[in-house]
């Protein structure tokens, strides 16, 4: 998949093919004796894991006993300075005024190492606007060129616009300016899929509306085109595969080569030349919202809460009541009121700086806390259709199976983030994803179970332990790892295809565990082809190792998702 080069900050990721095989356990036993008093309950869980390659193990341990395993890895965040500002800023005004005279007296020549200096500097153009929040921010206009100058991090640049104003500017709201950029285009829709460019094209039924999107294959790009053609009421959509020859020229149509994508589309714009029809009105992707910026400024994530407003109240969790609020009246935000004694607060506020880094458009991005008075809050994005859980149970029998689909790819794009900065979800399931207004799915509370103090939540003997979305290493061992989420994922995929299920129905955890460990699994749902069933069943083999990793699982169900 291609990657933007520029405003994401993490290397591309490798991609193994995924083994479609899936992989049934043979035989195993569980045993479990139960001691419960009027207090904690201890359990003993004697299991037999055996595999076909292994000779067989025995553990015996006591599930209340606390064991270390966590294998967090800390997340790693890269910083870098391009170059110094001052390098820089002669070289700018020259340009500038070379460009001002030019019709009057010639300047005399720019010094060669100038012009130096000045290649050396990104320039970028805005995807979006983005309104300076503080003194040390610049505005962008959207399609307006920037000089990048310095990158703090991977996600806020120090940028100069075009009048010499100088600030700091949110990476994801810019692109490389540079013809061969496609981001740069207005017809180019980076992260979308099938379904969704279907419902992009349609919701502009126009004749001859075309967007160019990532297919699943790595770098080949497909071409959507919408036509009212005769017969068709509802409009017709064809995807084409922009192709390309040994002597590396573009095609849609065999007989029409050309250099470059951008030539290619210009073509067609002109001239239907077998497609469907003339292209003739690009689609943007991009939305009305603009994206999450990781924090509202650089390195600050303690808010002011004056500058918070409160609105209404969107629900309760493990930590306290949620409101939907504003951040100095312009940005929606939710707000966490987080109850006395519900979270190891310090413990989570060493975190919370680092959990401000991870910033994707699959994730629900946290701003920002306010951590000097009680009760604490911890202010996130907000998301204006709520829990997938409930969002899934609300839309029963309304949603296609593309769309069901379509959640699941968002999960699993925001948890590959996850999975390649090392970072463990430890509680994923449908209840911790949430919905925004474009109906995108997003991850949300990932980390944040290391933080929960209840007993009953936390012990894996305990009501509100989530058995039913544990593998079997999690409920008899609590070793959480990215392969712990991926069963977890599994689980998710089953809550999607049944339309918010409850997994296991009314069993117990007690059942569940030992269902489980008998090598039984979630059936069917009669929502998911048997292609898609594989996929989930792929996520619960026994052995952390014989699951696939997120980044496979996106590739995979991208290719069903364009298979239709
Ligand atoms: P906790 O994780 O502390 O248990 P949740 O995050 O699940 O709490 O929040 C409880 C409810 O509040 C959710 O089910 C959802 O309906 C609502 N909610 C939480 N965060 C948001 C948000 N960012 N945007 C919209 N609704 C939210
Ligand atoms: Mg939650």
């Amino acid at each position: 998949r291609q990657r933007k080069s520029l405003s994401r900050w993490e290397g591309v990721c490798s991609h193994r093919s995924l083994q479609q095989e899936v992989q049934v356990s043979c035989s195993c036993a569980v045993s479990i004796t139960g001691a419960s008093g009027g207090g904690p309950t201890y359990h003993t869980i004697q299991s037999v894991f055996c595999c076909c390659c292994c000779c067989c193990t025995v553990q015996k341990r006591a599930t209340r006993t606390k064991i270390n395993v966590d294998t967090d890895a800390d997340l790693e965040t890269q910083y870098s300075a391009s170059q110094s500002e001052d390098s820089y800023a002669p070289t700018w005004k020259c340009k500038r005024k070379k460009k001002l005279h030019v019709k009057n007296k010639p300047l005399p020549p720019l010094p060669a190492e100038a012009f130096a200096d000045y290649t050396k500097n990104l320039k970028v153009i805005a995807l979006y606007d983005f309104f300076a929040r503080g003194p040390s921010d610049l505005t962008l206009k959207q399609s307006e060129e920037y000089i990048i100058l310095e990158q703090y991090d991977p996600h806020w640049w120090k940028a100069r616009d075009h009048y010499g104003n100088e600030g700091l500017i949110p990476s994801n709201y810019v692109t490389e300016n540079t013809k061969s950029n496609l981001e740069t285009y207005e017809w180019y829709c980076k992260n979308i899929n099938r379904s969704q460019a279907e419902l992009l094209l349609r919701q502009k039924s126009k004749e001859g509306s075309f967007v160019v999107r990532d297919s699943s294959q790595q770098g080949i790009l497909t071409l959507s085109v919408y036509s009212r053609s005769k017969g068709s009421h509802g409009g017709d959509i064809r995807h084409y595969q922009i192709k390309k020859n040994h002597l590396k020229q573009y095609y849609v149509a065999e007989k029409y080569l050309f250099s470059s994508i951008p030539e290619l589309i210009q073509y067609h714009q002109h001239n239907a030349a077998g497609l469907i029809t003339r292209l003739r009105h690009p689609v943007r992707s991009i939305t009305s919202s603009s994206p999450a910026t990781a924090g509202f400024s650089y390195e600050e994530w303690e808010l002011n809460p004056s500058e918070l407003t409160f609105m209404k109240e969107l629900g309760r969790g493990q930590f306290g009541i949620v409101h939907l609020g504003k951040w100095k009246t312009t940005i929606k935000v939710a707000i966490k009121k987080i109850n006395e004694g519900a979270m190891s607060d310090d413990d989570f506020m060493e975190e919370a700086k680092l959990m401000m880094k991870l910033s994707h458009p699959k994730l629900v991005q946290l701003y920002g806390v306010c951590t000097r008075q009680k009760p604490l809050y911890v202010v996130t994005e907000f998301l204006e259709n709520g829990c997938l859980l409930n969002y899934l149970r609300q839309r029963r029998g309304k949603l296609s199976r593309d769309m069901l689909l379509g959640m699941c790819l968002d999960v699993c794009e925001g948890m590959e983030y996850l999975e390649r900065n090392n970072f463990i979800h430890r509680d994923l399931a449908a209840r911790n994803c949430l919905v925004n207004a474009e109906h995108t799915v997003k991850v949300s509370d990932f980390g944040m179970a290391r933080y929960v103090i209840d007993d009953e939540y936390v012990s894996s003997s305990g009501a509100k332990f989530p058995i039913k979305w544990s593998s079997p290493e999690v409920f008899h061992f609590k070793k959480y790892s990215s392969k712990s989420d991926i069963w977890s994922f599994g689980v998710l995929m089953w809550e999607v295809f049944t339309e918010g299920k409850m997994p296991f129905e009314s069993k117990s955890n007690y059942e569940v565990v030992r269902e489980i460990s008998a090598g039984n699994r979630l059936y069917r749902p009669h929502l998911a082809s048997h292609t898609v069933y594989k996929v989930m069943y792929s996520c619960w083999h026994e052995k952390p190792e014989g699951r696939p990793t997120f980044a496979e699982l996106v590739e995979t169900l991208t290719d069903i998702m364009e298979m239709g």
